[in-house]
């Protein structure tokens, strides 16, 4: 029997060609390129100038099914689906988000997709990078000691320390910073305050890089960031303490688009990766744009399921950045369906057909969700060597049943050729369907407006009770103009309700939220659901501890 070779054996095995060569065959100029290596390198946002006139290609969505906590498999079928169109002669690009480090240590392991559908260099991208992530670190931190610097000083603008929201922030899942005093040791050390530490990736400077729209865009959006309350209650903001121009200047490469390649030398943009929970979970507005002018086929991706960052990506990114979407694929996968059917998360290899058929509830919702939107969908199956014939014969028939497109997508086994069905169906739905897409909600809705629709059109609740502390803060951002803003939800991914054991398509439920929080200079604000993780821990047995490096300097254990 054939041995399986893992992610890591994959991409090392590959051929990548030096970056220049996939710049040129986009006609990239040399003045319009950084070399980071031989592998990687920084687009200059100059090409949006230059491409100003240039009509867009297609956008197309990956987004899934409420996932397992292994995930489905979006970004294995975003890479793999943008391979199959350059397998088919089409000029196609992917824009995605970056790694963050602490799941590579942790659960997850990479990001960069799976099986001969992934991006290389596989290793740098889910490490350092082109050190956009260390870039926010720096910038996150160094707003963090310009505040406590201001306390320390005097503290003219008359902040409260027990107020203070900004957090210091590190890119490793790291429990034991959660929560932390600062400021300790005497008169010399500042001014002693709780604080706690939040993952990079959940800063909302990542957000702010994610969402603007040029560099002085991002720096006008840095000095809106709201860093803490004075003891009358007003808000304090990076611009009251005046150094947007330095945080802009730390930040003026990270916002450039980062390109490399898949493994088939398929161009692929990936840049920024903020938390689908606290944030909108894609990649950047930048870099999406930018693909669109180079590339006839753009494949992107959302965080989580279509209830969470297809949501975002439709209501609030696509709003902004100005991006119609011409269709959208819904990853499923005959081992999460039957999981939304009643299976044990241990028990998902074993054929059920029961289970499966309950299951695909989830998926018609998310169908439906898409539609909501006025966009044409495509079912992608992701294949698992688990799943069996009776069970893929099953699902095929009730999706011709049911007139839902769908493809049975191999990508993780053949990379391109293992996604050219589903690359065909989506431009058929792209010539055929028609496309309405407008976002669920106005801007001009109350805040309260925004979310209950979002509750019932997307998750498919009665309704929504807000908390009494919600309640005040409704009234509060009201007073400071802030209802305008779009909603970013924080929900747990594994249900579509507030619930994460509601699995399959629960009805009759209501979603509480339980708070809500400025992001001003993201430009929504968070509406929250239950506990919200900003810094995670490591599990029992991290991925760490597979991890080695050769004397030549390759990666061993990344997967
Ligand atoms: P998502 O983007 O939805 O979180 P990923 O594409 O990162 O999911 O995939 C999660 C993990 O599952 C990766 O390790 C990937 O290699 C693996 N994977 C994805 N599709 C398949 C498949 N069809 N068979 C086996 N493993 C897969
Ligand atoms: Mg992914």
């Amino acid at each position: 029997t054939k041995k399986v070779k893992s992610d890591i054996e994959i991409a090392n095995d590959a051929y990548i060609k030096p970056i220049t060569e996939i710049a040129a065959e986009l006609d990239i100029s040399d003045n319009e390129i950084e070399l980071y290596g031989k592998y990687k390198a920084k687009l200059s946002l100059d090409i949006l100038n230059r491409l100003d006139q240039s009509e867009d290609g297609k956008l197309i969505l990956v987004t899934a099914i409420n996932p397992t906590k292994a995930g489905e498999g979006k970004t294995t079928v975003t890479v793999g689906l943008a391979d199959a169109f350059t397998a088919l002669g089409e000029k196609a690009m992917i824009a995605m988000r970056e790694p963050s480090l602490g799941p590579v240590m942790g659960i997850k392991g990479g990001a960069a997709g799976g099986g001969y559908s992934q991006v290389l260099p596989m290793t740098e991208i889910n490490l350092h990078f082109n050190g956009d992530i260390h870039a926010i670190t720096a910038a996150n931190n160094t707003l963090a000691a310009l505040i406590d610097n201001h306390l320390h000083q005097g503290n003219h603008l008359c902040i409260d320390p027990r107020k203070i929201v900004w957090k210091r922030v590190v890119d490793i899942n790291d429990r034991a910073l959660r929560n932390v005093v600062v400021g300790l040791g005497g008169p010399m050390q500042g001014i002693p305050r709780e604080d706690g530490f939040d993952i990079t990736v959940a800063s909302e400077i990542m957000a702010v890089v994610c969402l603007a729209q040029d560099l002085d865009d991002m720096k006008e959006r840095l000095s809106r960031m709201v860093v803490a309350w004075t003891y009358n209650d007003e808000p304090v903001t990076v611009q009251d303490l005046g150094v947007e121009g330095a945080l802009a200047l730390l930040l003026k490469d990270a916002i450039k688009p980062n390109i490399v390649q898949t493994i088939a030398h398929t161009p692929a943009l990936i840049h920024g990766g903020p938390f689908a929970n606290i944030a909108h979970g894609c990649n950047s507005a930048i870099a999406t744009r930018t693909a669109l002018k180079l590339a006839d086929y753009v494949v992107t991706e959302a965080g989580f399921g279509a209830d969470l960052g297809a949501e975002k990506f439709l209501n609030i990114k696509s709003r902004m950045a100005g991006l119609k979407p011409d269709a959208v694929v819904i990853v499923a996968t005959i081992r999460a369906l039957k999981m939304h059917g009643g299976v044990d998360k241990n028990e998902l290899g074993t054929e059920d057909i029961g289970a499966l058929k309950k299951g695909i509830e989830n998926l018609k919702k998310h169908g439906e969700t898409i539609s909501s939107f006025g966009l044409p969908f495509v079912i992608a199956l992701n294949r698992f060597v688990t799943d069996t014939h009776l069970e893929l014969e099953v699902f095929k028939g009730l999706m011709e049943q049911e007139n839902i497109p769908y493809a049975l997508t191999e990508v993780w086994e053949k990379g391109g050729a293992g996604g050219t069905a589903l690359a065909e169906s989506i431009k058929q739905i792209i010539d055929e369907k028609e496309n309405h897409y407008a976002p669920l909600y106005e801007l001009t809705h109350s805040i309260e407006d925004k979310i209950t629709i979002i509750a019932k059109k997307v998750y498919g609740a009665e309704g929504v009770d807000f908390t009494p502390q919600a309640r005040k803060k409704l009234e509060k951002f009201k007073e400071q103009g802030w209802d305008s803003l779009p909603v970013c939800m924080a929900k747990t991914q594994y249900s579509l309700s507030d619930n994460p054991n509601a699995l399959g398509r629960p009805s009759g439920f209501t979603i509480t939220i339980r708070d809500l929080k400025p992001s001003i200079g993201a430009g929504f604000i968070v509406a929250l659901t239950g506990d919200i993780m900003t810094m995670p821990g490591l599990p029992k047995h991290p991925a760490a501890l597979n991890m080695d490096v050769t004397e030549d300097g390759k990666a061993i254990g990344l997967f």
